[in-house]
């Protein structure tokens, strides 16, 4: 997928922002999946605009209506078997294996940066490899959970048979905490957050780019429609993520190592 793409002059002032930080951070969402063919939930084709969150992605959901609640979740793992790395995943994990950027935190499920050679990714809200025992939480493969819905049976846990679900956060779920906490540690350390294809809705993630800015970070955020830190922001590139990577990454590397006056440490 391909759109208009921003102002060369904030591609310029956004590769010089990636080019002179000594520790960004990538902060990610459904939106940088969409070009992998993932909906996300809250643009204008997002999943909520065709199904109700509260039907098929809540604790409520998963104990009262199973059947709904799986059916949700067999689709979105159908559509993730097909799914591959587009070039926002690739060029976050080049950027980190240049230095440029350290930890990748995401929002995200689908296991794309990993997929993309991304390390040191923070699954803030779980994945989709895996399932859990609401009960004993007993981790298996998503494998064990789909094998018995093609069985034609709710699926349960080998340990303690409590219902199993997929290993991700559900409204009215906690988030992992140790998970939140390394996010959040990594926003007070870095001195550049680069947020690509979230809404910045969703808390407590929405909070961390202001983790980020109070600890003195520049923001710059790379997403298809405003977001509630836009105003924070040191460079807004309103754009398909996939689309930009390719005029941005160029310009990183044709930026010196050490930063320029004005932008960033140096
Ligand atoms: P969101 O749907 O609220 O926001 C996505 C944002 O990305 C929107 O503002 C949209 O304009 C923007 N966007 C869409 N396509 C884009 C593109 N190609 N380039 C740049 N921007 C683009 O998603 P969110 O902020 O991640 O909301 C959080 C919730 O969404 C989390 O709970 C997360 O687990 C869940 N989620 C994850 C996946 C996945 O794993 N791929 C898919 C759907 C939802």
């Amino acid at each position: 997928m391909t759109g208009p793409l921003p102002d060369p002059a904030q591609i310029v002032s956004a590769a010089r922002l990636v080019a002179a930080c000594r520790h960004g951070v990538a902060l990610t969402g459904a939106g940088i999946s969409t070009e992998s063919g993932l909906p996300d939930f809250r643009s204008r084709d997002g999943l909520w605009q065709k199904l109700d969150p509260m039907r098929v992605a809540t604790l409520t959901a998963f104990h009262r209506t199973p059947e709904v609640f799986y059916e949700f979740y067999r689709e979105r793992l159908a559509l993730l078997r097909h799914a591959r790395p587009n070039p926002a995943h690739l060029a976050l994990a080049y950027l980190q294996r240049i230095g440029r950027l350290r930890t990748i935190i995401t929002q995200n499920v689908d296991g794309l940066h990993q997929a993309a050679g991304a390390a040191d990714v923070v699954e803030v809200h779980g994945n989709l490899r895996e399932a859990v025992c609401v009960s004993c939480r007993t981790v298996v493969s998503i494998r064990v959970l789909e094998d018995q819905l093609d069985a034609g049976t709710l699926p349960t846990c080998w340990r303690c048979n409590g219902k199993l679900k997929p290993n991700v956060v559900l409204f009215e779920e906690m988030l992992p905490p140790d998970a939140y906490q390394a996010a959040e540690e990594a926003c007070r350390r870095c001195d550049l957050l680069v947020v690509v294809g979230s809404s910045l809705q969703v808390t407590p993630v929405s909070f961390l780019p202001g983790v980020a800015a109070a600890h003195g970070a520049a923001l710059l955020i790379v997403n298809a429609e405003p977001t509630p830190a836009d105003a924070e922001a040191r460079v807004v590139l309103r754009g398909q993520a996939g689309s930009i990577r390719p005029a941005l990454v160029e310009r990183v590397e044709a930026c010196p190592a050490k930063g320029f006056p004005g932008f960033g440490p140096n």
